[in-house]
């Protein structure tokens, strides 16, 4: 083998090595040691070499996590231990009752219990073969299961190889293990709330989101969704006879599989109910949606002697937490104008109790959700909490009507403005179409200082509410043009919050591009998005003037997404707004490029940008400057134009600047022009 290929697999091997304790430290036990940045050098280093070696490529390889052309259906697997039912308990007594009958049946041994908590997911079977994950299935109807191989392989916390370099030498040379995928709760609620934004049906509830995920046809659609495992079984093992479940779910563990640190071992049934009351009050802050608990005997030795009844194990049962439904009534439909001028209604319910918590209000999500239900104000209705954050309301219950209930009107005005509201051809919901809506204002300058955008700490609701009230904040950009002297003015500001709340927004001057641009507020602009649009366009300019077609051109954006960002580009308020911001101080590019078609085919840090020169500089000739510029990949032009992204402003500056007022350019002095010069040198290594 030539030397040259020689290194390149040493380090190759190096790499996913190391990638993969990351992943695990990651992904597994959530305790990151390395930054994001230095995480994605060492993946882009990996890449780069198997693109150079394609020999190289292992399946394995962190690299091929989402790999495989969409399938037309997916093939059957026998699974060769079938995967059971429980049995379920729903009180201590029937607990009780589930001991005596095994305890019956092995007289004389003491029992001791493995609990777990029963995930609201969707079962699997992974096999590994060598110590590299070589099939995953669903389990289906215990017998046969669906081959979702290139699915499971894009959830990273599967690990596509097993812990150690080798793996441990007593590791089975095949084996499967059991686990539960799921959807986090919290990207539930949001995966939902734009499906009813788009006006598509939503998820009834976070487990059959993690099966419609996971049984996608195509393997990048499961890759852009949350999911996540907990592993809790050995299926099968060839030559491994562990002495009880606890000591798997240990060897799952040192082998990197990702377990509950929740699971508790338990010497009594005492113990067994404790943990369930514990999880009874609990279970609703879990970031995952869970229905119980599960209660193992933890004697291998003794599930063997139990065995099978029909298709449920003897020796484990399912400890439900009560029914999580409760039925109460729709005293009115409430409607909440958001930041892009949605109504969304809501259910004003008579409160409640469910499983432990008085429900008072609860998600419609759209006008269309409300028909489809024939939800009437008055009805009585059915309320379900299954794990998600918000609760449901299910069904009516149509025998209890007596005629005096109303169907729900969308209000012909927008309830907070009065404003007209109009719902598009096409579109899902109803919108305040008065563009100085209050509530809109408020929503957006909510979202805009909120942790989903610019992040401006200590600046909340209320306060936002005052400075709207006052007049001080009639848009976004208006946050960075307040003065000490107009927060002193609000109620309850003192001198120390004032200059605290002044060096937060200082701070957030100079977030990324994409956080500007998730900012915003343009609808279906999440936070995935806007780092897609940052990457791609590099400075918002870019962006503000991209055609439909650029748009469509970047990854995860599809029609509707850039129909949205153009028109949003296209109003003159909006535009405004953008330039308002430049204006405030705030940071318009990314640091680095973007890798839009202009900055194809070069890695430099200013490709695509255009520079004009005017006025005196002090350190340098106005030449020097330009071939700086052209160093770093930028344009240096004479002209002032549209294009112009800056305009570098010297000593005698002349007539360019009244241009560049009128084009809105934006422009830097000598001192911010160098500062941006080193950073980008220093990105390439020249400086
Ligand atoms: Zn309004």
């Amino acid at each position: 083998m030539p030397e040259k290929l020689k290194q390149a697999r040493a380090r190759t091997e190096k790499l996913r090595a190391l990638i993969h304790h990351h992943d695990y430290l990651y992904y597994v036990l959530d305790a990151p040691e390395i930054s994001d940045a230095a995480y994605d050098s060492l993946f882009q280093e990996l890449r780069r070499l198997e693109k150079e070696h394609p020999e190289l490529v292992t399946p394995e390889s962190p690299t091929q996590r989402v790999s495989g052309a969409p399938v037309a259906a997916f093939g059957v697997v026998q699974h060769p231990v079938p995967l059971l039912s429980l049995g379920n308990v729903f009180n201590h007594d029937e607990l009780i009752a589930w001991q005596e009958r095994i305890s019956r049946l092995v007289p004389g041994e003491e029992l001791d219990y493995v609990c777990e908590l029963k995930y609201d997911g969707l079962a699997v079977a992974l096999v590994y073969e060598n110590g590299v994950f070589a099939r995953g299935a669903t389990r289906g109807d215990g017998e046969q299961g669906e081959d979702v191989t290139p699915n499971l392989r894009t959830i990273k916390s599967i690990p596509l190889r097993l812990n150690g370099d080798p793996p441990q030498a007593d590791v089975p040379p095949r084996f499967e293990v059991r686990g539960e995928v799921y959807f986090p709760k919290q990207e539930f609620e949001r995966l939902n709330a734009e499906r009813a934004e788009r006006g598509e049906p939503l998820y009834a509830n976070p487990r059959n989101t993690a099966a419609g995920s996971l049984r996608q046809l195509d393997p990048r659609v499961t890759a852009s969704r949350p999911l996540n495992i907990y592993v809790y079984a050995l299926g099968w093992a060839e030559g491994f006879a562990p002495a009880t479940h606890w000591e798997v779910l240990e060897w799952l563990a040192a082998l990197g599989f990702r377990t509950s640190s929740l699971n508790r071992w338990a010497g009594s049934l005492d113990k067994v109910e404790d943990f369930y009351k514990e999880w009874l009050e609990k279970h609703e802050d879990l970031p995952y949606g869970t229905d119980g608990i599960v209660v193992k005997v933890n004697s291998l030795d003794v599930q063997r002697h139990l065995g099978v009844v029909g298709r449920e194990p003897r020796w484990s049962v399912a400890y439900k937490f009560p029914a999580e439904q409760a039925v109460t009534r729709l005293l009115d439909i409430g409607i909440n104008v958001g930041r892009t001028g949605s109504l969304n209604p809501f259910a004003i319910l008579e409160p409640v109790q469910v499983s432990g918590v008085t429900v008072k209000m609860a998600t419609l999500h759209n006008e269309d959700d409300i028909r489809r239900k024939d939800l009437r104000i008055g009805d009585l209705v059915v309320v379900q909490r299954a794990g998600e954050v918000v609760p449901q309301v299910l069904r009516p219950v149509i025998e209890a009507r007596t005629g005096s209930e109303r169907p729900f009107e969308m209000p012909k005005t927008c309830p907070v403005c009065g404003g007209e509201v109009v719902r598009p051809e096409g579109e899902a919901m109803a919108r305040c179409t008065n563009s100085t809506c209050p509530a809109q204002l408020l929503e957006l300058v909510s979202h805009f200082v909120g942790r989903a955008g610019m992040d401006v700490e200590g600046v909340g609701y209320a306060l936002v509410q005052q400075l709207i009230k006052t007049g001080l904040v009639t848009n976004v950009a208006d946050i960075f043009f307040l003065t000490r002297e107009d927060l002193l003015r609000l109620e309850r500001m003192g001198e120390k919050s004032a200059q605290n709340v002044l060096s937060s927004i200082e701070a957030s001057r100079h977030r990324p591009l994409h956080r500007v641009i998730a900012a915003l507020g343009i609808r279906h602009v999440g936070s995935e998005t806007a780092e897609a649009l940052a990457r791609y366009f590099g400075v918002i300019d870019k962006l503000a003037s991209a055609s439909l077609e650029e748009l469509t051109a970047v990854a995860d954006v599809g029609p509707v997404v850039a129909q949205s960002i153009f028109t949003w580009f296209q109003q003159e308020s909006n535009r405004r707004v953008v330039q308002k911001l430049k204006e405030g101080g705030v940071r318009m590019e990314s640091r680095g490029i973007g890798t839009g078609p202009e900055a194809l085919g070069t890695q430099l840090p200013w490709s695509g940008l255009e520079f004009v020169v005017t006025g005196r500089l002090e350190s340098m000739s106005r030449g020097q400057a330009e071939a700086r510029i052209k160093a770093m990949g930028g344009k240096a032009t004479e002209s002032l134009t549209r294009r112009t992204s800056y305009l570098v402003v010297g000593a005698d500056p002349g007539s360019k600047m009244d241009r560049a007022r009128q084009l809105e350019t934006h422009t830097v002095d000598e001192a911010e022009f160098l500062r941006l010069l080193r950073e980008a040198e220093q990105q390439t290594g020249a400086g």
